[in-house]
């Protein structure tokens, strides 16, 4: 599995402490990346990826998106 960073234009509120962050973990596995909004921001010393269990935190992601999915194609049948 490939591990990043990234900073995009589009803020999101970080899975910690949920204020706005532009920075971004990322895992890559076998084409799909999971994007993880965290803090890390070195002038406010505020590192809330440090802080935070990410393989719980993949997993519940990797959850909610077969939920969603499932659920899309589910709806998808019934038109
Ligand atoms: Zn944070």
């Amino acid at each position: 599995m490939k591990q990043g960073f990234c900073s995009s234009s589009e803020s999101k509120p970080c899975v910690v402490c949920n204020k706005q962050t532009a920075n971004y973990r990322t895992y890559e596995q076998a084409n799909i990346v999971i994007q993880i909004p965290l803090c890390d921001n070195v002038y406010e010393n505020k590192y809330c990826w440090r802080s935070v269990d990410v393989k719980k935190l993949a997993r519940q992601q990797l959850i909610d998106l077969k939920r969603e999915i499932l659920k899309q194609s589910e709806e998808g049948d019934n038109q």
